[in-house]
């Protein structure tokens, strides 16, 4: 029989949000559970809050990447002991319920795009921009996967003339991709203190509004989305979203209608569309 009641997983390096409810906007219960280097402690923890909450009618995971969905796993995450972790399998097995997987990003799309920036359009890309760079996309209503999903921090981006020549990038891949030039530990590692203290009209913001701007660029060309929403600890500055839209203005040079590059409306993106995802999953 059907308690109404549905699950959401918001799984961080970090912390791992929990929620129950049966609005994705107003969940009834949220709770934070510490990342631990042991999985099992952690599952363990997350397990027994929705045990307490059964029967749900489905629980939806949002994941920080790379998600494996061939094996409904985490993939190959720098968080070792997480790598190839059956996160679906476990949750399965525990609570004997649906569980849906969708990356943290993808999930945050889906939240911006019903209830928050991305309300009312087609086709909507997401991306945060904090430790390290993802990004989501949502094209009529559905999440954007392919072999594996969008790995939009690691597009290859253009180095502005005047970033430091002796900073090659913070991207362990990479060097230089996206990732390496503009996410917070890139910011720290180029200007010795982090992006969220480095003051307005410091040569380092526009810096990485050249970067933002490009990826967007990329975007806008291969998805034509309407909107994008950028996130994350180092958009914490609001005069950085005047800044990328500049720049993008005069990367696109005319050539493409722009898209708009606004802020999240939601506190809680990928919570709130992992709620989303396992409400519709519980309606089919
Ligand atoms: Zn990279």
């Amino acid at each position: 029989m059907s308690s109404g009641l549905y699950g959401a997983i918001e799984a961080g390096g970090t912390k791992f949000l929990v929620a129950v409810g049966n609005d994705p906007t107003h969940p009834m219960d949220v709770r934070r559970i510490p990342t631990s280097n042991d999985p099992q402690e952690t599952m363990a923890a997350v397990t027994a809050y929705f045990q307490q909450h059964a029967p749900l009618d489905s629980l939806a995971v949002a994941s920080f990447g790379p998600v494996d969905f061939v094996r409904k796993a985490i993939g190959k995450t720098p968080k070792l002991a997480w790598q190839n972790f059956p996160i679906v399998d476990t949750l399965t097995g525990a609570l004997s319920v649906p569980v849906i997987l969708e990356t943290d990003v993808n999930a945050a799309a889906i939240g911006e795009s019903l209830y928050g920036a991305g309300r009312g359009v087609g086709t909507f890309v997401y991306i945060t921009v904090g430790t390290g760079i993802g990004g989501g996309a949502v094209i009529d209503g559905k999440t954007l996967h392919g072999l594996m999903h969008p790995e939009m921090g690691h597009l290859p981006v253009r180095r502005h003339p005047d970033d430091p020549l002796d900073f090659r990038g913070a991207c362990p891949f990479h060097g230089e991709c996206l990732e390496g030039m503009a996410s917070g530990p890139a910011m720290r590692a180029r200007w010795g203190q982090p992006a969220e203290t480095l003051p307005p009209g410091h040569p380092g913001w526009g810096i990485e509004a050249y970067y933002i701007a490009q990826a967007c660029l990329s975007l806008a060309c291969i998805l034509s989305p309407h909107r994008i929403v950028v996130g994350g600890g180092v958009f914490s500055n609001a005069a950085l979203y005047v800044l990328v839209n500049e720049e993008l203005a005069r990367l696109v040079n005319g050539y493409l209608p722009l898209p708009e590059v606004v802020p999240p409306d939601l506190p809680l993106p990928a919570l709130t569309g992992a709620l989303a995802m396992a409400g519709a999953a519980a309606r089919r």
